[in-house]
C-alpha cells in the first residue's frame, strides 16, 4: 500500500477530477508580464512533470485598474494562456488561475492610481487610492465575469477568486477599512455584497463544471478582518451555491510574512487560523502553511485538517518533489529551507528566483531534465567543499564529467556549518546535508581533509579547475565600516569584540547585560546575532549604516518576524544610519553617519557584521595554467548562499 494513500486519492473541484491533493497554490513570479510567456510555461511544466495535481497560477488582474503580473482584463490574453494549457495537458495536472484585483495594493496599468473601496491608502501605498462609484463596482464586477469567460476559453478548469490576504475584497469585508456610506459598506451584508456579485458573474459567465472558488483569509489583526467574518462569508458562499472550494490564507500587509513564513515557524502554522475559517464547510479545503514533504501533506489530510495541501516552496526548491517522494526517493528531493530570499524576495524586488534551486526562473533554458551526458567527459577538479562547490561538483556529476572535490577541513558546509547554530536557522543547513548525500550518491571522489596548493592541483592534470575556497572573516583588528573606511575603529584593551563567525562557533553563553550588533551587511547574518544575543539575556542595540534594520532581507518578510519577536523581548532597539566610533570596556561610542555628537551606548559584548575577505589565491597561482578554469561563490566575491549555489552550477553547466 502507498505510503501515502490520501495524498494519491483523487478528488473533485466542481466538474473537475483532480488526480491529487497536492496543490500550487498562485504565487506571485514576475516571469511574465501581462500575457503567459515561455518563461512561466517552462516553470509551470516542470512542476506539472513533477506529479503536483492541481496548480493555480498567479495573480491575474481582470482590469485595467489596478494589475500585478498578468492579465485577464482583455481577449489577448486567451492564445498565451491556451499555450500553457495544451503544454500541461500532457501531465494530467489540473490548471485554475487567480482572478485578481489588489483595491489599494497595487497601481493601474497606466502607472496611476488604483480603483479601491475607500480612498484609505494602504500600508505600502504611496498616494490615496480613488475611491470606487457604485458603477465602477458594477464595472469591476462584469470584468470578473468577462475575465474567467476568457480563461475557460483558453482552456483552463477552473479559477479562483483572491478574497483574502489584504486584497480588493478584504478591503471591503474590513469593517476598519471599509467606510462607504452605501450599499457596499456598514453592514456585514453590505460588505460581502461585491464578493457575491462577482462569484455570481462568474458562475453566469462560464458553463457548468468549471471549478470556482475563492482564496480567503483574516488578518493577523482581528480588529482589521476576523477569521469569525471570514468563516461567515465562506459559508454564505457555499450555501447560495457560488463555490466549489475554499483556499484558506491568512495575514495581509498588515503583517504580510503572516501569509508566507519562514523557517523560524513551523510547518503548519495557519492551522488555528484555517481551522476556523474551515469549520462547516462541505466544499474542498485547501490549506497552506510552509508544507513541504508529503509526509506532511499526508498528516494533514489523515487528521482531517484539509482536503488538499499546498506545497509551492517545496516544489519552487525540487521541481520533482511529488514525483520522487511517491517513487521512494523522498532523500533525493532539495528541500526548501524556508530563508524567502530567492521566492519572495525576488518577486519583490523584480524576479522569482530560488536559493537552493539555480535554475529557477530559466527552466526554458536551464532545466535539469535538459542536462544531456556531455561528449567528451572531462577530468574536474573542485577545490573547495562549501554550498558552491558541492552544487558545481554534482551539476558536473550529472553531465557525466569525472568529479574529484578537494576539502581542506574534515567536512562538507563551509560556513554553512556555523551558521546554523544560530537561533532560528537551522533548516540553512539542510541544503549543505542534501549537497553532500547528491554528491555522494552520483559518484564525485570527495577527499577530505586534504590541503592543496597549485603544484598539487596541477600534479592532477585537470582539464577543468573550479576554485570555491570560501571566505574568512575579516578580524575586529582589521574591521573597516562601509560608510567610513577612512577613519579607524578604536578598540580598548579588554572590551569585548566578537565577529559573527566567532558568535557562531562559541554558541549560546553569557554575553553580559547589553550588546551591541553592528551590522555593516545588512543580510539575516547580523539579525541571526541579535536573536542569540537576545537569547542569552542581553539588552541589544542594532546599528548599521543602512536606512533600515536588515535591508537586503527585508522583501523577505523575515525582518518583520524578527522585528516582532525582539521588539517583544523588550530588550531591543535600531540604529540606522551610524557608525561605530569607539569600543570600550561596557560601552561603545555610536554617531550619526551625519552628525559629529557620539552616543555612548551600553554594551559588555560587541558583534562586528561585517563583509568577509574572498580566499581565492590558489585561483591566482593557477591563472592560465590549467584548459579551463573557474572561481565561484564567496571566493570571487563574499555574499550569500543563492549566489554561490547559482554560480557553482553555472560554472559546471558552462563545461567545455
Ligand atoms: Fe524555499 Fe528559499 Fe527557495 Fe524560497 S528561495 S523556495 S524559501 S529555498
Amino acid at each position: 500500500m502507498s505510503l501515502y494513500k490520501r495524498v494519491f486519492s483523487p478528488i473533485r473541484i466542481g466538474g473537475v477530477e483532480v488526480p491529487n491533493r497536492i496543490v500550487r497554490t498562485a504565487h506571485a513570479t514576475r516571469l511574465a508580464h501581462r500575457y503567459v510567456n515561455d518563461d512561466l510555461i517552462a516553470y509551470h511544466l516542470e512542476r506539472a512533470k513533477g506529479g503536483a495535481g492541481l496548480s493555480i497560477i498567479e495573480s491575474t488582474s481582470v482590469h485595467p485598474s489596478s494589475t500585478f503580473s498578468l492579465s485577464a482584463a482583455d481577449d489577448g490574453a486567451i492564445a498565451p494562456m491556451r499555450r500553457l494549457v495544451d503544454a500541461i495537458a500532457p501531465s494530467g495536472m489540473k490548471l485554475f488561475t487567480q482572478l485578481w484585483h489588489g483595491g489599494y495594493t497595487d497601481p493601474a496599468a497606466d502607472g496611476g492610481l488604483p480603483w479601491a473601496v475607500t480612498a484609505l491608502p494602504g500600508r505600502y501605498s504611496v498616494a490615496p487610492p480613488i475611491p470606487m462609484t457604485t458603477g465602477q463596482i458594477g464595472e469591476l464586477v462584469d470584468a470578473y465575469g468577462q475575465a474567467a469567460a476568457r480563461m475557460q476559453a483558453a482552456g483552463l478548469d477552473g479559477v479562483e477568486v483572491l478574497a483574502g490576504a489584504g486584497y480588493l475584497f478584504s478591503q471591503f469585508f474590513s469593517p476598519v477599512l471599509n467606510q462607504r456610506q452605501d450599499e457596499y459598506g456598514g453592514s456585514f451584508d453590505n460588505r460581502i455584497r461585491a464578493l457575491l456579485e462577482t462569484l455570481r458573474a462568474i458562475r453566469a459567465a462560464t458553463s457548468p463544471g468549471f471549478a470556482l472558488g475563492v482564496r480567503l483569509g483574516a488578518s493577523t489583526d482581528e480588529r482589521i478582518l476576523s477569521t469569525a467574518d471570514v468563516n461567515a462569508i465562506a459559508l454564505r458562499a457555499q450555501a447560495e451555491g457560488l463555490i466549489d472550494f475554499v483556499n484558506i490564507t491568512h495575514g495581509d500587509y498588515y503583517f504580510h510574512v503572516e501569509r508566507y513564513a519562514g523557517m523560524d515557524r513551523p510547518v503548519g502554522y495557519q492551522l488555528p487560523a484555517s481551522e476556523r475559517v474551515g469549520q462547516g464547510l462541505t466544499v474542498p479545503r485547501i490549506i497552506v502553511g510552509r508544507y513541504a514533504t508529503l509526509d506532511d501533506a499526508e498528516q494533514a489530510l489523515k487528521e482531517g485538517q484539509a482536503d488538499m495541501v499546498n506545497i509551492v516552496r517545496g516544489m519552487i526548491a525540487d521541481p520533482m518533489l511529488v514525483a520522487k517522494a511517491r517513487a521512494g526517493r523522498g532523500t533525493e528531493v532539495r528541500p526548501c529551507i524556508g530563508c524567502n530570499q530567492g521566492c519572495i524576495g525576488g518577486v519583490f524586488t523584480g524576479r522569482m528566483r530560488c536559493a537552493v534551486n539555480p535554475v529557477v526562473g530559466d527552466e526554458a533554458r536551464l532545466a535539469e531534465d535538459r542536462i544531456v551526458p556531455a561528449p567528451s567527459p572531462r577530468k574536474v577538479l573542485v577545490v573547495g567543499g562549501g554550498v558552491a562547490g558541492m552544487e558545481a561538483a554534482r551539476t558536473a556529476r550529472l553531465m557525466g564529467h569525472r568529479v574529484t572535490l578537494i576539502e581542506a577541513t574534515s567536512g562538507l558546509g563551509g560556513l554553512l556549518n556555523q551558521a546554523r547554530h544560530l537561533p532560528k536557522l537551522h533548516l540553512i543547513g539542510d541544503i549543505a546535508l542534501w549537497l553532500e548525500g547528491e554528491i555522494y550518491r552520483l559518484g564525485v571522489d570527495v577527499r577530505l581533509s586534504t590541503y592543496v596548493e597549485a603544484g598539487e592541483v596541477l600534479a592532477e592534470n585537470p582539464d577543468v579547475v573550479i576554485v570555491a575556497t570560501g571566505s574568512q572573516p575579516t578580524e575586529a583588528s582589521g574591521f573597516r565600516q562601509t560608510a567610513d573606511p577612512a577613519a579607524g575603529l578604536r578598540i580598548a584593551p579588554g572590551a569585548r569584540v566578537l565577529t559573527s563567525l566567532d558568535l557562531c562557533m562559541a554558541g549560546a553563553g553569557d554575553y553580559g547585560k547589553t550588546a551591541i550588533v553592528f551590522d555593516d551587511i545588512g543580510h539575516y547574518e547580523a539579525i541571526g546575532c541579535c536573536e542569540a544575543l537576545i537569547a542569552s539575556g542581553a539588552e541589544v542595540t542594532y546599528v548599521t549604516r543602512h536606512l533600515m534594520f536588515a535591508p537586503a532581507v527585508e522583501g523577505t518578510g523575515r525582518t518583520q518576524a524578527a522585528l516582532q519577536r525582539f521588539h517583544r523581548s523588550g530588550r531591543f532597539r535600531v540604529l540606522t544610519q551610524s557608525a561605530l566610533v569607539s569600543i570600550d570596556q561596557g560601552s561603545a561610542e555610536v554617531r550619526p553617519l551625519y552628525g559629529d555628537t557620539p552616543e555612548n551606548v551600553s554594551a559588555d559584548t560587541v558583534v562586528l557584521v561585517g563583509y568577509r575577505q574572498s580566499q581565492n589565491e590558489i585561483w591566482q597561482a593557477l591563472q592560465g595554467r590549467v584548459p579551463q578554469l573557474h572561481i565561484v561563490g564567496d571566493a570571487l566575491s563574499a555574499r550569500d548562499i543563492q549566489p554561490a549555489i547559482r554560480e557553482g552550477h553555472l560554472a559546471a553547466r558552462s563545461i567545455a
